[in-house]
């Protein structure tokens, strides 16, 4: 679903971030992305929703190239794809609620019906008693949840988090990874940039490891394997 061919990525400050990047993601895929800091993590998952594009090479996610993407199209695709950050990009006068609320696409649905959907998202998650309270009232695990919520209340295709555990305690983070595998179980392609070691050796998944802007590593249940 989600293939990149020989793909470049360098800024506009001239600092080369990928090299030549060919790999292929499958629908339903659990992949962890490791590496040390300026490994290119970050580059090669924000080419997949459009956040970045690449400077040579072809990033297809069902075989359309979304690097030609013209800039209307990306919502369509945004649709498709829930984007988790390590500091969680919650609107800090918004609740909860109308935190995921205002990312629900709205296509024709009745009020109740979106009550409906926000709700049992929030519920999934853990948090639907704490609907009414803003990021500053709620833990970071909590906040982070409201941002998986967030990023799952379309029902997307493919959940990428970058760093997502990167702000939280270990407890925390290992709540996070639960939902994680269960948005995963229902067929959901999720894809993970993480330092953490712990995660990585324990709930075992595809690992695929950057260096200087390359994959060195791509391992079906693989591990952390490096020292930071
Ligand atoms: P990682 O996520 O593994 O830390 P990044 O993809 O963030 O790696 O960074 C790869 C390289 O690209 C680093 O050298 C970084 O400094 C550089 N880089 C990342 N984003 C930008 C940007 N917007 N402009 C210029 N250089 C960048
Ligand atoms: P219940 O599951 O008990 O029926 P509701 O669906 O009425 O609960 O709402 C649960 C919580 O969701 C409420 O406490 C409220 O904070 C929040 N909520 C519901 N609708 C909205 C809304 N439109 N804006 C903000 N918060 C809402």
């Amino acid at each position: 679903m989600i293939e990149m061919k020989n793909v470049h990525k360098v800024y506009d400050n001239g600092v080369t971030a990928l090299s030549g990047i060919s790999t292929k993601i499958e629908a339903g895929e659990f992949v962890y992305v490791v590496g040390q800091s300026g490994a290119g993590k970050s580059s090669f998952i924000k080419l997949m929703y459009h956040e970045e594009v690449p400077t040579d090479g072809k990033v297809n996610i069902n075989h359309i190239d979304i690097g030609k993407m013209k800039k209307r199209q990306v919502p369509y695709l945004r649709r498709n794809i829930g984007v988790i950050y390590q500091d969680f990009k919650l609107l800090p006068k918004l609740t909860a609620y109308e935190n995921v609320a205002f990312a629900l696409e709205v296509i024709e649905e009745n009020p109740r019906k979106i009550r409906r959907r926000v709700m049992d998202v929030l519920d999934k998650v853990g948090l639907k008693h704490k609907a009414r309270f803003i990021p500053a009232q709620l833990s970071g695990g909590e906040q982070q949840r409201v941002a998986i919520a967030r990023a799952i209340v379309n029902n997307p295709k493919i959940v990428i988090a970058d760093e997502p555990t990167g702000n939280l305690d270990p407890d925390t983070s290992w709540e996070i990874m639960r939902i994680f595998e269960e948005v995963n179980d229902t067929g959901t392609t999720l894809i993970m940039a993480t330092h953490s070691r712990e995660i990585v050796n324990s709930i075992r998944k595809r690992v695929i490891a950057m260096e200087n802007g390359q994959i060195v590593r791509d391992e079906h249940r693989g591990e952390y394997g490096y020292e930071d």
